[in-house]
């Protein structure tokens, strides 16, 4: 009974324990906002200010100091201040001494100076145990309580326990802090802010070079060349018909190109015989932005799916169903049914509704919410195997689409092979060097590489 009892008391957190007063130097927006938190967390905090006069803006339960004053009273100083006004602390360096200073500073550009602020505060004021923190939460968030977005809270330091200090007050906000090493790491963790979708940036890029040059190369193919030689005017193209040929493009290349640097990668550690050497730079970044490549090519197949969904609406598909229904009328003739067509046409349909819904799976499993509670070899199961079925998949529903009609001189307008024969050639070039991958004699010697073993030893660095 004992027992259980001093467990259950174990469990409770002891809100009997004072917080220790943290001092933050400066009151400007985000000291106020950080201020707020920490006295709702229970914090006794005092500001270390030019100014001593107490604004309405100030957090009420909270007091305002010069800095030698208000640093007296706290072991942990937060400077929200910016970096280009740190000299003044070096008056300051005997009371600040063994003290915990947390820089929280942002550069307003990449790479700003030499070093990073963190860095620079730490030999500004030496004796000091300097933590970068905070720099990724911002002080609208912090106020508004809107966390959701940044509630990760990159810390680094040299000083262990400093860091476990400030990964303590994190934590007491409600905040996860993420411990990435020493302060070398500061420079890192203050580019962070500076980022703008950095994952993003290439996929993005080349979708957008890929659709401009897709949207030329139809319009002059199927809206340029009608007009030029049967003097029709099928302009209207560009609503429908154009964005449906572009959106099967661009996704069945995009899978490819999601698939194309893993093979490239066997390849070279094929070539190499070890594993232990970089890739060059380019492929690494191509590699890390996997993932992105592949859920813009998701986006794709889905404007893919919703055009086609349409296509029994347009008033040029009712026109042409109708036109034929009336020649064959006055005809009096009906065309009988031909199987083959039919088959294609549905086998062409399966494929790809098989090929969406396993892409579909492949989007869902790679959200972090999804891909967190699966182990490493279940998410590389589906990420590896699942994606290559979806391109297998992709790739036949768009060659079983095009079948012989692909290699029929008259779809070659201006010498233009249709859009689709393009969308073909990455996506075969992948699934062929792939099959090539899995035959023993290759496969056998890059599973080992994979393990560790080095044709030529000397190669590892
Ligand atoms: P701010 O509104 O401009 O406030 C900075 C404060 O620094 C001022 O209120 C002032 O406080 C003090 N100060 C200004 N000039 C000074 C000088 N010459 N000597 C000593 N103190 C001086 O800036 P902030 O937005 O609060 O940002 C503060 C720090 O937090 C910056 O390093 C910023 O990069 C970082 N940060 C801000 C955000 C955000 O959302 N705002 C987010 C992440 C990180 P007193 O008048 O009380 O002396």
């Amino acid at each position: 009974m004992n027992k259980n009892s001093s467990n259950i008391m174990a469990l409770v957190p002891n809100t009997s324990n004072k917080r220790e007063t943290v001092c933050i130097f400066g009151t400007g927006d985000f000291g106020r906002a950080l201020g707020h938190k920490l006295i709702q967390a229970g914090y006794p905090v005092v500001f270390g200010s030019r100014s001593t006069q107490i604004s309405s803006l100030i957090p009420k339960d909270a007091e305002v100091l010069s800095h030698a004053e208000a640093a007296q009273k706290a072991a942990i100083i937060i400077i929200a201040i910016q970096r280009q006004h740190y000299n003044f602390l070096t008056s300051l360096a005997e009371v600040l001494r063994g003290k915990v200073l947390v820089d929280i500073s942002n550069n307003l550009k990449i790479n700003q100076y030499p070093d990073s602020n963190a860095e620079y505060l730490a030999q500004l004021v030496p004796g000091t145990k300097v933590v970068k923190a905070f720099n990724t939460v911002s002080a609208w968030a912090l106020q508004s309580g809107t966390l959701d977005a940044s509630r990760q809270v990159f810390v680094c330091g040299d000083d262990i326990e400093a860091k476990q200090m400030v990964m303590d007050i994190v934590r007491a906000l409600g905040l996860t802090p993420l411990d990435q090493g020493s302060l070398l790491a500061a420079q890192e963790i203050e580019n962070y802010p500076l980022q703008l979708f950095p994952m993003w940036k290439f996929p993005i890029l080349l979708s957008l070079g890929l659709t401009a040059f897709f949207f030329f190369y139809c319009l002059i193919r199927d809206v340029i060349y009608p007009y030029v030689y049967e003097n029709k005017d099928v302009s209207f193209f560009i609503a429908i018909s154009i964005p449906n040929q572009i959106c099967p493009v661009l996704a069945l290349i995009l899978l490819a190109l999601v698939y194309l640097p893993g093979v490239l990668a066997a390849i070279i550690q094929l070539y190499r015989g070890t594993k232990y050497r970089r890739f060059p730079d380019w492929l690494d970044k191509w590699m890390l932005c996997r993932k992105q490549l592949g859920l813009v090519a998701l986006a794709f197949a889905s404007l893919h799916v919703l055009f086609t969904l349409v296509i029994p609406i347009r008033s040029f598909v009712r026109w042409r169903i109708s036109s034929q229904t009336v020649s064959q009328a006055l005809n009096n003739k009906t065309e009988p049914l031909n199987t083959t067509k039919a088959w294609l046409s549905d086998s062409y349909l399966a494929l790809g509704i098989l090929g969406f819904f396993l892409f579909v799976l492949l989007g869902i499993t790679s959200l972090p919410s999804v891909s967190n509670n699966v182990n490493w070899r279940e998410f590389r199961f589906v990420q590896s195997k699942l994606g290559y079925l979806t391109l297998v998949l992709c790739t036949a529903h768009t060659l079983v689409y095009g079948g012989k009609w692909f290699l029929s001189p008259s779809s070659y307008r201006w010498y233009l092979p249709h859009s689709y024969m393009l969308s073909l050639i990455i996506p075969c070039i992948v699934l062929v060097v792939k099959f090539v991958l899995i035959f023993p004699c290759l496969d056998k010697p890059l599973t080992r590489i994979r393990q560790g073993w080095e044709r030529n030893p000397q190669y590892s660095e």
